[in-house]
């Protein structure tokens, strides 16, 4: 057996899935609310029987655990066997993983790591960090912060890292390839960071993507901050600072404070606020609440209190609205960041993280503040503001609540409030055009893939194949695989009883994912209602093809005899 499949086969996908989506057994099969895309009901199926998963809403994915982990730690297929074989207790060896993609990662790994150790060497132990040091130490960091986030060091030199990496065997195009050279003329490679206080960006898990450089000499005419460049490990909208050191706390306080800058975590965390990370960033984006929600669905936000933290913010609930988050909002006195508030009055940071208030709260406040709402304009731009906000709210008692409070901190009454959001919600509906999941073509691959669902997971299959082949038409399918998979079924089931598990019988792979899938669909168990449902399918997808027919008509005379067709069809599905 090779090693994949012996992965597959000590791990059981729903105790693995189990770990990260709530499934609720129905049926055969367990079902849960796709952790891949937002919905309200769930559409996420995993089998326990064909150890498989898929998702028959809107993003349509599927397949074994090692896809699983693929999908929910958005890595390469040999990563994902790397993640899985010490569950499984099964060693890979290099046959099993011949994964290009997988092997150059690793490298760029050892480089990021190597390079993380010069960086906190130079900071902690070499006279050239003595600057840094100091720096560092005037910022209130202890040491074991220090430690923690690996801070380090840049020299102010052009190759002092690219020497060090070359003498540890490092090619130099691995070198540019993790961001931390530049190739210059007759390619020399140069250090990207110089002079600059050095922080690891790293994933959950604490594998090192990247870097974010503050420089230690602020004359300098450069940037304050430069970060890693994308690269193959290193994508800025996926980072958060801190992830790595937060996210046990994440799960266990079930809750995240986000934050901007790296200072303002490593503080929050020594002060024992360690469930905090930074988004390097003024936004939220959408990659880092994916990330996020996995941990918790209650974000914190403790941003810097000016426009662009409000702006953030907004941004932010747009996006989190589609994911079911409770957001809250701390409010730092004296317009100072986190980190400034922590070292100089730890109370009045703790006092604004239990006084946080909800986003709504917080939105209304801001904009009350910002407008005279003793005047009529006043109370239309804090209403022409907040409108696309509580357009968002889905819960009818936060919306009743917030609706209340909107209207008495405005002055204005609640029925005039409904009527403008009610406006605003016309308006907005206008521009975009509704994008329905459920389009006609989605419905007849249902219809047809619930055919084949019924003929495997019949307790006969080989009765009810012969029953599908006399109903259904084969020319009303729309999908050509549906009819190559029956006749392969047909022939497989003229010499066996029933389908082992695994799909290796199906001699064309391509259809293979319609086979598997099949399964996970929610039929009924006894043959007689089984055969019926089938004869209702078949008049199903007869009836959908005629109706396509009548649209495509040349001719009325041939438009009569279709319609004709069409109501002898409707006729005997209604006494079906
Ligand atoms: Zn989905």
């Amino acid at each position: 057996m090779s090693a994949i499949e012996e992965i597959k086969q000590k791990l059981d996908i729903v105790e693995y899935i189990g770990q990260f989506v709530t499934l609720k057994k129905v049926g055969r099969n367990f079902h849960a609310l796709c952790p891949f895309h937002s919905e309200k009901s769930p559409s996420f199926v995993v089998s326990p029987e064909r150890q498989l998963w898929h998702c028959f809403g809107a993003c349509g994915e599927g397949g074994d655990v090692i896809k699983f982990v693929m999908e929910w730690e958005n890595c390469t297929f040999g990563e994902a066997l790397h993640i899985l074989a010490p569950l499984a207790n099964v060693k890979l060896d290099e046959i099993s993983v011949n994964d290009q993609v997988w092997d150059e990662r690793i490298k760029m790994l050892q480089v990021t790591a190597l390079a993380a150790d010069f960086f906190h060497y130079i900071f902690t132990q070499h006279r050239i960090g003595e600057a840094a040091r100091r720096y560092v130490a005037s910022r209130q960091v202890s040491a074991s912060t220090i430690k923690a986030f690996r801070v380090g060091y840049a020299p102010d030199s052009w190759d002092s890292l690219s020497k060090f990496l070359r003498a540890k065997k490092i090619r130099n195009d691995v070198i540019v390839q993790t961001g931390l050279g530049t190739m210059g003329k007759h390619s020399a490679v140069y250090d990207r960071f110089r002079g600059r206080i050095m922080f690891p960006l790293t994933d959950t898990r604490g594998a090192i993507m990247g870097f974010s450089g503050r420089i230690l000499n602020t004359k300098d005419k450069e940037a304050k901050y430069i970060n890693t460049p994308e690269t193959p490990l290193y994508h800025k909208r996926e980072t958060l600072f801190g992830i790595e050191q937060a996210s046990l706390a994440i799960r266990t306080k079930e809750e995240v404070i986000i934050m901007e800058g790296e200072f303002d975590v490593m503080m929050a965390h020594q002060f024992g606020y360690t469930q905090s990370v930074g988004i390097k960033g003024t936004a939220l984006t959408t990659e880092q609440i994916h990330l996020l929600k996995r941990l918790t669905h209650t974000f914190i936000f403790c941003l810097d209190m000016d426009k662009a933290g409000t702006e953030a913010i907004k941004r932010g609930i747009e996006r989190s609205q589609e994911y079911d988050l409770s957001l809250y909002v701390m409010r730092l006195s004296g317009g100072k960041d986190p980190a400034d508030l922590l070292t100089s009055d730890p109370s009045a940071f703790k006092r604004a993280y239990k006084e946080k208030v909800s986003i709504y709260d917080f939105l209304l406040e801001t904009s009350v503040a910002r407008h005279d709402v003793t005047k009529v304009y006043g109370q239309k731009e804090v209403i022409d503001e907040l409108a696309p906000v509580i357009t968002t709210i889905t819960n009818p008692v936060v919306y009743e609540f917030f609706i209340k409070k909107t209207a008495q901190a405005t002055g204005t009454d609640i029925a005039t409030l409904k009527d403008a959001i009610r406006i605003y919600r016309r308006t907005q509906r206008k521009k975009t055009p509704s994008t329905k999941l459920n389009t006609p073509a989605a419905h007849e691959h249902m219809a047809e893939d619930y055919a084949i669902a019924l003929i495997v997971q019949s307790p006969q299959p080989a009765e009810t194949i012969d029953i599908a082949l006399e109903y259904l038409d084969f020319d009303s399918f729309t999908q050509p695989a549906t009819g190559e998979l029956i006749k392969e079924l047909k022939a497989y089931l003229t010499n066996h009883e029933s389908f082992p598990t695994g799909d290796a019988y199906i001699s064309n792979p391509s259809l293979r994912p319609l086979f598997n899938r099949a399964f996970l669909i929610r039929v009924p168990l006894d043959s007689t209602r089984i055969n019926t449902e089938l004869k209702k399918i078949a008049l199903t997808l007869k009836k959908q093809m005629l109706h396509k027919r009548i649209q495509d008509s040349p001719s009325s005379e041939e438009t009569k005899k279709l319609v004709t067709a069409l109501r002898s069809v409707e006729k005997e599905l209604s006494v079906v």
